[in-house]
């Protein structure tokens, strides 16, 4: 099962990516997380996505579509793969299709996570996670069992992202309007996109992907 996850940043694609990783081992792809890890390692493109990525705008086409190229299935995702934060613009949506027909994959579902722009600056300002394993945590909505501890791995220490600045969302939810959520549309006439309410607890969220990926098998 190869899915997207689409919605505004904080809707909620990286928690329940982690879940699906879990229940139905889908190999989660973010390119937000592939990108950081570029910043991290100080490589040329990573010195140039700090920048852009800091700011909250969205980084060049061809830079990102290559890196999913590059990672999209390996051998790992017997089981399908779940894609976060990707693809962001048209351009992307339709390379995507390119990529996934030269590897002889096939795209399942679009799931767009609906969030009110509200709701997203909170969660994003109390977000953090798990600096050993990555697992992710919200300040009031999603607190470790042991404060201070990673339920997954028992790490104490956490990070959060430069980049999770109420600035730089203000960028980030703009970027979404006006560029992702005109990608809808492309996945509507395929007849692969469903809605869930991300306003709803991480679990019936959960729940409702549940439901959605049923219906798209
Ligand atoms: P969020 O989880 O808040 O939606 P991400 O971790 O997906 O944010 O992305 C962080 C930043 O990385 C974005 O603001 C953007 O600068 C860059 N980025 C990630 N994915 C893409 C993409 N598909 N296209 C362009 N830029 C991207
Ligand atoms: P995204 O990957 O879409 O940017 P995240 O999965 O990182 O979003 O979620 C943003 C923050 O909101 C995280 O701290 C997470 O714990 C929290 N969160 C995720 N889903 C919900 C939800 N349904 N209700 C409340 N908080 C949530
Ligand atoms: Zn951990």
């Amino acid at each position: 099962m190869n899915i997207i996850l689409l919605g505004p940043p904080g809707a909620g694609k990286g928690t329940q990516a982690e879940r699906l990783e879990k229940s139905h081992r889908m190999i989660q792809l973010s390119t937000g997380d592939m990108l950081r890890d570029e910043v991290t390692s100080e490589s040329e493109l990573g010195r140039q996505a700090k920048e852009i990525m800091a700011s909250g705008e969205l980084m060049p086409d061809d830079i990102v579509v290559q890196i999913v190229a590059e990672q999209l299935c390996r051998d790992e995702c017997e089981f399908g793969f779940t894609l976060d934060g990707f693809p962001r613009t048209e351009t992307q949506a339709r390379a995507l299709d390119g990529i996934m027909i030269d590897k002889g994959l096939k795209l399942h579902g679009v799931i767009e996570m609906k969030v009110d722009d509200d709701a997203l600056t909170e969660r994003i300002t109390g977000r953090y996670s798990c600096a050993k394993c990555g697992a992710g945590y919200h300040d009031r909505f999603q607190r470790p069992k042991v404060e201070g501890v990673c339920d997954e791995c028992g790490s104490t220490e956490f990070n959060r992202r430069a980049d999770d600045n109420e600035e730089a969302v203000r960028h980030r939810l703009a970027a979404y309007h006006a560029v992702t959520e005109q990608i809808l549309p492309f996945y509507r006439e395929k007849g692969i996109l469903r809605t869930v309410d991300g306003m709803a607890t991480i679990d019936e969220v959960t729940k409702q992907i549940e439901d959605a990926i049923e219906q798209l098998q």
